[in-house]
């Protein structure tokens, strides 16, 4: 039985026993009164390796972001954002029903705002205006295929934002694997923002939870907005033992992940009617553009997985590709395979002809 790669996304990762048994060895106590000592553990770990105050656990990255959106700003404040950022896209509408927040989406080219792109975007003061608080910021950029926000940029939207009294908030769901590719230390990423999500669910490999971290004062106020949202998880260490597991054995196997992603996407390169740009694989995330004539993402991603490579059609024209750690290294050479012979069968005259 040949292997079936499960490509959909870095979170369909499973725990492995060793990760089991620190969950199950865990010591324990109720987080939403203050006494599990591994919550606590977790939360010292992950401040320190961001250089911030303090940590906070989190069920999901979208409660962790949302909380952040409340901490920095209130019901008609304006939230400037990259177009793609998934706090715009895929967190429910949140901002706009939760925090009652108005959102200001802004293009770039690969997901990284620089200043020139927010000038003359921050409302003057007056009575007709949303005031503008926050600057959300994403790393590594998920909509734009993984791509690393480059810390030189990163630093300068930074000081751009708070000289003028923004508050900046990082998106780092997969802050880590931008660590482990570009090599900046994560507290130099972390320092950007006053406000920092880092998910434990993607390539880390843990099966639940994100943290997030900030001064003292922020992460008292964002404990609060969490007890709000219903997330405050009593014998939670049975969650956060898997936090610290990924945390500690995970990180720097991120590296293996995308030596995988740019192997696949070259073989990927090579093959007739789909498109990858080689030099946006940063990361863990291939985006693959489907350029014959007539041919959908969605008829080829179908195509693909009863040829046992799972994906998703994130557009008409594109599909995406997200390794991790359950990914076996074959995959370098038989997901471009298993993509050849589906684009071969997608273009066979019976396929043509077929029933629809
Ligand atoms: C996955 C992800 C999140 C959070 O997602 P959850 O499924 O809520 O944990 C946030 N931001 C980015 C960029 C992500 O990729």
């Amino acid at each position: 039985m040949e292997p079936v790669f499960d490509l959909r996304s870095d979170t369909v990762t499973r725990p492995t026993p060793d990760m089991k048994r620190a969950m199950i060895e865990a010591p324990l106590g109720d987080d939403v009164l203050g006494d599990d000592p591994t919550v606590k553990r977790l939360e010292a770990l992950i401040a320190g390796m961001t250089g911030k105050e303090r940590g906070l656990f989190f069920p999901s990255g979208t409660q962790a972001n949302q909380t952040a959106v409340q901490v920095h700003a209130g019901r008609g404040d304006e939230v400037l954002l990259e177009r793609r950022a998934h706090i715009f896209n895929y967190e429910g509408g949140a901002p706009a029903a939760l925090a009652g927040v108005q959102l200001h989406p802004i293009d770039t080219a690969d997901g990284a705002l620089r200043p020139a792109d927010l000038e003359g975007r921050i409302r003057p003061v007056d009575e007709h205006f949303a005031q503008t608080r926050l600057v959300c910021l994403e790393n590594t950029h998920n909509g734009h295929g993984g791509r690393i926000y480059p810390i030189a940029d990163m630093e300068a939207l930074s000081r751009w934002a708070r000289d003028r009294g923004l508050a900046v908030h990082l998106d780092g769901a997969r802050l880590f694997n931008a660590v482990v590719a570009s090599a900046v230390p994560a507290a130099r990423y972390a320092a950007c923002a006053d406000t920092v999500s880092i998910c434990l669910s993607k390539g880390l490999g843990a099966p639940v939870g994100t943290c997030l971290v900030g001064s003292a004062e922020a992460i008292a106020r964002a404990r609060r907005v969490r007890k709000r949202l219903g997330g405050g998880m009593r014998q939670a260490g049975i969650l956060a033992a898997a936090g610290i597991y990924a945390l500690e054995r995970n990180v720097d196997r991120l590296a293996d992940d995308h030596v995988l992603a740019k192997e696949i996407a070259a073989g990927l390169s090579e093959l007739d009617g789909i498109d990858v740009d080689l030099a946006h694989v940063q990361t863990n995330i291939v985006l693959v553009r489907v350029t014959r004539p007539g041919l959908a993402a969605a008829d080829l991603v179908r195509e693909v997985g009863e040829r046992g490579v799972r994906a998703f059609d994130t557009s008409p024209s594109q599909i995406r590709l997200v390794t991790h750690l359950d990914v076996p290294e074959s995959a370098a050479r038989d997901v471009p395979r298993r993509f050849h012979e589906a684009l071969r069968s997608l273009s066979s005259p019976a396929a043509k002809g077929g029933p629809h």
